[in-house]
C-alpha cells in the first residue's frame, strides 16, 4: 500500500478530528499515513521518520510501543479483555484506584474513558453532591476565561476560547468567568506572582458575591494547555484552595494535559506554595475533584478518571430508596487492559527518577532555545517543566498578534514536517511538549527544528 493510495482512502471516509477537511483535501495541510511508531519516532507509508514533539496530543510520555507497556499489555489479553464495570471488578482497576488516591491525597476513584467524558462527570458529581447534601441552589460552575476542558457540551460550556465554543453557544450551560491568572498578559514589569494575585482578586470578589449558587470552579492548574500554553504562578492554587474551603465551593483541578509529571512534579497541584512562605511548610493542594486522562496510560490507550475527596462520595452513599446514587456510566468504563497499561506507565515514574531525569531535559530545552529569546518576532518564551511554548507576533513591543488568517502557525508546523519533527501550532504559539525519553541529540535537532521554523514562519509576508 503507498503512502498515497492510504491518503486518498482516509479522505474518502473518514472525518478527522479538529480539522478543516478541505485544508488536506487541497495539500494546504499535508496528511500523513503512519504505518509504525517507536520511542519518540513516528513513521509514514514513505519510510519517513517524525520526531514526535507533540507527544500525539500530549498522551505519550515513555516514547511509542515502550516494551514494559507493551508486555503489560500482552499479558493482560492473556487473561482478561474487558468486563461490564457495574456489578463486576477486576484486580487492574482496583490496584490503579489505590495508586492513583495514594498519589493524589483524595480517596475515590471513578473511572471514565476520555479527558471530556471525566470533566463531565466532576461537573455531574459536583452538582448531584450538592442535591444530596440539601443545597439545591448551588448549581453554577465558574471557569477562567482562557481555559480548555474538552468537546462534549458540558466540559465545551466551561471552556474559554471562543474557536472551540462560539458555534454551539445556544446549546451550552451559562458558567461565570471569571479573568485567566494567563501571565503572558501581565502588565510592564509586572511579577509572575503580582500579575497572579491580581487575576485571583476579581475571583475572590466573584465569591465573595455568589458563593451561595456555585458548585465548583474549574481550573487547568499551572498551564492553560489548548488555550496558547498560557502558563501562571502557582500561587493562584494556594490562594484558590484556601477560597474554595472558605466558600464552600468545590475546586475541580483538570490535570488531564498537565498530570503524570508533565509540569516538573507529579501533579501540577503539588507545586502549590504554601499558605505563608518560608516557614517551611510543606506545599501542594489537594483538589476536591481531579481529572486525568492522556498520560494515564503512558499515551496507549483511551482512559480517563476522576478522583474525589471521600466526604462527596459519602454525599452519595444511602440506601437504594433515597436515590443518591451516583447513575453515570460509559460502556468501556475501567477498561482492564487500559488500567493495566496504566499500571506500567506508573511504574515507570520508578522512585522519582523520571521525574528528576525531566528537569535536567526541561533545562536542556530552555538553553538550546536561548535564540528565540531575542528574536524580533518573539513576544516570549514561556516553560513550565517540559512544556516549553514560544509565541509568534508581528511586533514584540507592543505584542500585536499575527492576524489568524495568515495561518503562521501552519507555516511553521509545514516547514517542521519538512525537517522530520512534528510541531503542531496552537495558532500563533508553538511548543515542545515531548515524550520524557527524549535523548540530548533528539532534543538538539527538536530546539534546531523549532528555532528555525520560528524564523521561517515570521518572515515576511506569508
Ligand atoms: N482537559 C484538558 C486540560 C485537555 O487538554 C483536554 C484535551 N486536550 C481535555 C480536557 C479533553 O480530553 P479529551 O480530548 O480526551 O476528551
Amino acid at each position: 500500500m503507498t503512502q498515497n493510495t492510504l491518503i486518498q482512502r482516509s479522505l474518502a471516509r473518514v472525518w478527522h478530528p479538529c480539522t478543516q477537511m478541505h485544508d488536506h483535501a487541497s495539500g494546504e495541510l499535508p496528511l500523513i499515513a503512519i504505518v509504525r511508531a517507536e520511542g519518540a519516532w513516528l513513521e509514514d507509508a514513505g519510510g519517513k521518520r517524525y520526531l514526535d514533539a507533540v507527544s500525539s496530543w500530549w498522551t505519550n510520555l515513555w516514547g511509542h510501543r515502550h516494551p514494559d507497556i507493551v508486555a503489560a499489555l500482552k499479558n493482560q489479553l492473556d487473561t482478561l479483555d474487558h468486563v461490564i464495570f457495574a456489578g463486576f471488578t477486576h484486580e487492574p482497576a482496583v490496584q490503579l484506584a489505590e495508586q492513583l488516591c495514594a498519589r493524589s491525597g483524595l480517596d475515590r476513584c471513578f473511572f471514565t474513558d476520555n479527558g471530556s467524558s471525566a470533566v463531565e462527570a466532576a461537573l455531574k458529581m459536583s452538582f448531584h453532591y450538592w442535591q444530596n447534601v440539601g443545597k439545591p441552589a448551588k448549581r453554577k460552575f465558574v471557569a477562567l476565561t482562557n481555559s480548555y476542558h474538552g468537546e462534549t457540551l458540558g466540559a465545551l460550556a466551561v471552556g474559554g476560547p471562543s474557536m472551540y465554543r462560539d458555534t454551539y453557544a445556544p446549546l451550552l450551560l451559562e458558567p461565570m468567568f471569571a479573568p485567566s491568572p494567563d501571565c503572558y498578559e501581565r502588565g510592564p514589569g509586572e511579577s509572575w506572582e503580582d500579575h497572579t494575585r491580581r487575576a485571583f482578586s476579581h475571583l475572590q470578589l466573584l465569591l465573595e458575591q455568589h458563593a451561595h449558587e456555585i458548585s465548583a470552579i474549574i481550573i487547568e492548574p499551572l498551564v492553560q494547555c489548548a488555550g496558547g500554553m498560557r502558563m501562571y504562578h502557582p500561587i493562584y492554587l494556594t490562594l484558590l484552595r484556601q477560597a474554595c474551603d472558605h466558600f464552600g465551593v468545590h475546586l475541580i483541578a483538570d490535570e488531564i494535559a498537565v498530570g503524570f509529571g508533565r509540569t516538573g512534579s507529579f501533579f501540577a497541584c503539588e507545586q502549590a506554595p504554601p499558605a505563608s512562605y518560608g516557614k517551611g511548610l510543606p506545599g501542594g493542594i489537594t483538589p476536591d475533584f481531579m481529572c486525568l486522562s492522556k498520560g494515564i496510560t503512558g499515551g496507549t490507550l483511551p482512559l480517563a478518571v476522576v478522583l474525589a475527596r471521600e466526604h462527596i462520595y459519602q454525599a452519595f452513599y444511602a440506601d437504594y430508596a433515597a436515590h443518591k446514587a451516583f447513575l453515570h456510566s460509559h460502556s468501556y468504563t475501567g477498561n482492564p487492559l487500559a488500567c493495566r497499561v496504566a499500571l506500567a506507565s506508573l511504574e515507570l515514574f520508578g522512585e522519582g527518577n523520571a521525574l528528576a531525569a525531566n528537569r535536567l531535559m526541561a533545562q536542556h530545552l530552555w538553553k538550546q532555545t536561548h535564540s528565540l529569546r531575542s528574536h524580533p518576532h518573539v513576544a516570549e518564551v514561556r516553560q513550565t517543566g517540559m512544556i516549553l511554548a514560544v509565541e509568534m507576533v508581528q511586533r514584540t513591543g507592543s505584542k500585536t498578534p499575527y492576524p489568524a488568517s495568515e495561518r503562521r502557525g501552519l507555516i511553521a508546523y509545514r516547514h517542521a514536517l519538512s525537517k522530520g519533527v512534528v510541531l503542531r501550532p496552537l495558532g500563533n504559539v508553538l511548543y515542545l511538549m515531548p515524550p520524557y525519553v527524549l535523548t540530548l541529540k533528539e532534543a538538539e535537532m527538536l530546539c534546531e527544528v523549532l528555532c528555525e521554523a520560528v524564523d521561517v514562519a515570521t518572515r515576511g509576508a506569508p
